[in-house]
């Protein structure tokens, strides 16, 4: 019977959360809030999960000894009372509930939207002062008109699907979403920003702030818009350049933009922005709702629960990349990847100083992130004595100077997805020393390795597997046939490939070949490498990802 998962509550949590924590029957709860540095030190081992909001200080010192620790959830969106790079250096991971504000803050994005169209602002600042202005307030109607959507997150499409509701035409910006449509096609990529920007009537951004996307609406930018345009920003203050958004309103360029984030929060008094008749201004209420709020730590609680039980993983904060909620497809070619990369693991000699993973066909872009880790996992455990997982892997092997690169391709014409990984050795690649291996997934949904180091095959990679590298003479076959079966080991399956003056066996046995056969083996004249690799079956449903 599966233990319960111990989790500690270090904060105190919304009533919601507690709630749903203390419904499960696969956990036990422990409320301490309020310990201090040594104290959660002491305790923090016993624990599978944490929940904590911004009250407690997860330092180095209190993840010195993590024991069975293996994800803080912190229930809200800032982490700085956690020490990611701590968390990290000992695999822990640490998620958020960012999600838990998307449609709320979507929501807000939208309604900013329709009252700058319709000037709500304006019209209700004047009959609040005794005013009655029809005329002046005469709006534009949404329906017909195309939305910007500059970031195609979680907020970006909320947004979007609101607006395909109110018969808009979306088109959006993401450069890190490579597809030509999104939402099954009513939503049109673009993947530079400047050739978006003259088909819009309205821009809504949803980006990240950062140095890529401060300022990404400039003087520049703004020419390039329509006259007239209208914009809204509800992600963060300054990814509209507040003096170009001035000059743009005064020249006509821009008719309308309403803001809920400044560069500077809150705006000095003395801020245009706060009384410009043309900006509507909200004092970054985004994400307040009395459901985000509450939802925040039921969102926490449900996605620390999620990774342990290994059903998925969001919110993820020190894991860029990583995802678990993968299609069946993904799931099969990231079991593939980790059965590939711990079939070539005992080929690479020496140090790693590359591993590039290639990655062909749309179907597996999101699941780049996952592949990479697993793959980096299998190729690298058995060469390192620090424990490898999914959130300490890329940390560990950027610590020892291993270069990542994954790549993603168009898929072949003929051949389907297709995932390969390639190691290149310390002291530089030659054909030997490089170890590739390919492999696909076919209409059977079985996984292949089509490919090692220029041999082709079509073999599943499952079970004890042994590689068997020779001259490419007569006689080896028989050879190797004979030694597993004086030592009484049936061979299940067989794939043999030559290339240039040698060849290579891939052996699939029964039972596992004892050391003194592959010892005798690795003596015998013409054979020039055996390896054997203890891989899982192979799987009967969908494989788990934890
Ligand atoms: P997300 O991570 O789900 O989406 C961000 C998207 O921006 C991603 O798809 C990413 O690919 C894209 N992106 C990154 N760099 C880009 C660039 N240079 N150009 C174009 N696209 C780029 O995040 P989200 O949850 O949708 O949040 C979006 C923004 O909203 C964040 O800045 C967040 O801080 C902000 N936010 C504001 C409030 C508020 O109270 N107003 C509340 C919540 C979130």
């Amino acid at each position: 019977m599966q233990t319960k998962f111990k989790i500690l509550a270090a904060d105190k949590l919304a009533k919601e959360g507690m709630d749903y924590l203390l419904s499960q029957p696969d956990l036990e709860l422990t409320v301490k809030p309020g310990l201090g540095e040594d104290e959660l030190a002491k305790i923090v081992g016993e624990y599978d999960g944490m929940v904590v909001r911004s009250g407690v200080r997860i330092t180095p010192r209190v993840l010195e000894n993590p024991g069975r620790l293996k994800a803080i959830a912190r229930a809200g969106v800032g982490v700085d009372n956690i020490d990611l790079e701590a968390a990290t250096n000992k695999g822990i991971l640490v998620l958020n509930s960012a999600e838990a504000s998307t449609i709320t803050t979507a929501e807000h994005a939208f309604a900013l939207l329709m009252a700058l169209a319709r000037h709500i602002g304006q019209a209700y600042k004047t009959m609040s002062q005794g005013g009655w202005d029809r005329e002046k307030f005469q709006g534009v109607q949404l329906s017909g008109k195309t939305l910007g959507v500059i970031g195609f997150g979680r907020i970006g499409r909320t947004v979007a699907e609101r607006a395909l509701a109110f018969g808009m035409q979306v088109i959006a910006y993401d450069p890190f979403i490579n597809a030509p449509t999104a939402l099954d096609g009513q939503v049109k990529m673009f993947s530079v920003l400047e050739d978006l920007l003259p088909h819009a009537d309205i821009l809504t951004f949803h980006v990240p702030l950062n140095d890529q996307t401060r300022g990404l609406l400039n003087d520049r930018t703004f020419r390039l818009c329509r006259k007239g345009v209208l914009v809204v920003n509800a992600a963060r203050g300054g990814i509209v350049d507040e003096q170009a958004l001035l000059a743009a309103l005064d020249s006509g360029q821009c008719a309308g933009a309403a803001l809920d984030v400044f560069s500077v929060e809150p705006p000095p008094a003395d801020s245009p922005l706060r009384k410009h008749p043309r900006v509507l201004v909200t004092p970054h209420l985004g994400a307040s709702t009395i459901e985000a709020q509450q939802a925040v730590s039921v969102d926490a609680a449900t996605a620390l629960l999620a990774y342990l039980r290994g059903e998925g993983l969001r919110g993820a904060v020190n894991v860029a990349g990583l995802r678990l909620d993968l299609d069946p497809l993904q799931k099969l070619f990231v079991d593939l990847a980790q059965r590939m990369a711990r079939l070539i693991s005992p080929l690479v000699t020496g140090g790693v100083a590359r591993v590039t993973v290639e990655l062909s066909g749309p179907q597996l872009a999101t699941a780049a992130g996952t592949i990479e880790r697993l793959s980096l996992i299998g190729l690298l455990q058995d060469h390192l004595d620090v424990p490898l997982n999914l959130v300490n892997v890329r940390h560990v092997a950027e610590q020892r100077g291993i270069m990542l690169r994954t790549v993603t391709m168009e898929e072949g014409h003929l051949q389907g997805p297709q995932v390969a990984i390639e190691v290149e050795p310390t002291g530089g690649a030659t054909a030997q020393a490089s170890p590739r291996i390919v492999g696909r997934v076919y209409h059977d949904m079985r996984p292949r390795v089509v490919e090692i180091s220029g041999y082709h095959m079509d073999i599943v990679p499952a079970g004890v597997m042994v590689l068997v590298v020779n001259e490419d003479q007569p006689g080896m076959l028989g050879l190797v046939g004979t030694e597993f079966g004086q030592a009484g080991i049936n061979i299940a399956d067989m794939a043999i490939s030559r290339r240039a003056s040698t060849a290579l066996m891939v052996i699939k046995a029964d039972t596992e070949p004892p050391a003194s056969l592959l010892n005798r083996l690795r003596h015998r004249p013409g054979i020039l490498r055996v390896v054997m690799v203890k891989l899982p079956e192979e799987p009967r449903q969908t494989p788990r990802i934890s």
